[in-house]
């Protein structure tokens, strides 16, 4: 007797494993012409575009000057997003760096340095 409801339970539990694989086989194919989609659309060359332009943008290197430390005289002149020179920085902790700077921030730190050369 005890057989029994144990073939039952198992079979009870196979079933359900069954139709759980199968839900996420439907789930799957319902997902996949969305996949389909998508690649199909950021092929369009107008999408390619955008994309391009985004990557452009990415690119831009930041201007990582300290502005109120190096030249805190001109602190508003910089581009921070259009670094187009770097400086060389050493640091104790980094050792020698090359830093992208913004072309105002290279001048301004020229102009500080000029007037107060640093030992
Ligand atoms: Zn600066
Ligand atoms: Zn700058």
């Amino acid at each position: 007797m005890g057989d029994d409801r144990d073939t039952e339970l198992a079979d009870a539990l196979a079933e359900v494993g069954r139709r759980v694989g199968q839900a996420m086989t439907d789930a799957l194919e319902r997902i996949r012409p969305t996949f389909g989609a998508l690649a199909e659309v950021a092929n369009r060359p107008e999408v390619r575009a955008v994309i391009e332009r985004a990557e452009k943008a990415m690119r831009r290197r930041p201007c990582l000057c300290f502005c109120s430390w190096a030249h805190p005289a001109d602190r508003g002149v910089c581009e921070m997003f259009d670094a187009v020179i770097t400086a060389p920085y050493s640091s104790d902790w980094l050792g020698d760096v090359d830093v992208p700077l913004c072309a105002p921030c290279a001048a301004a730190r020229a102009a500080h340095e000029f007037a107060e050369p640093r030992p």
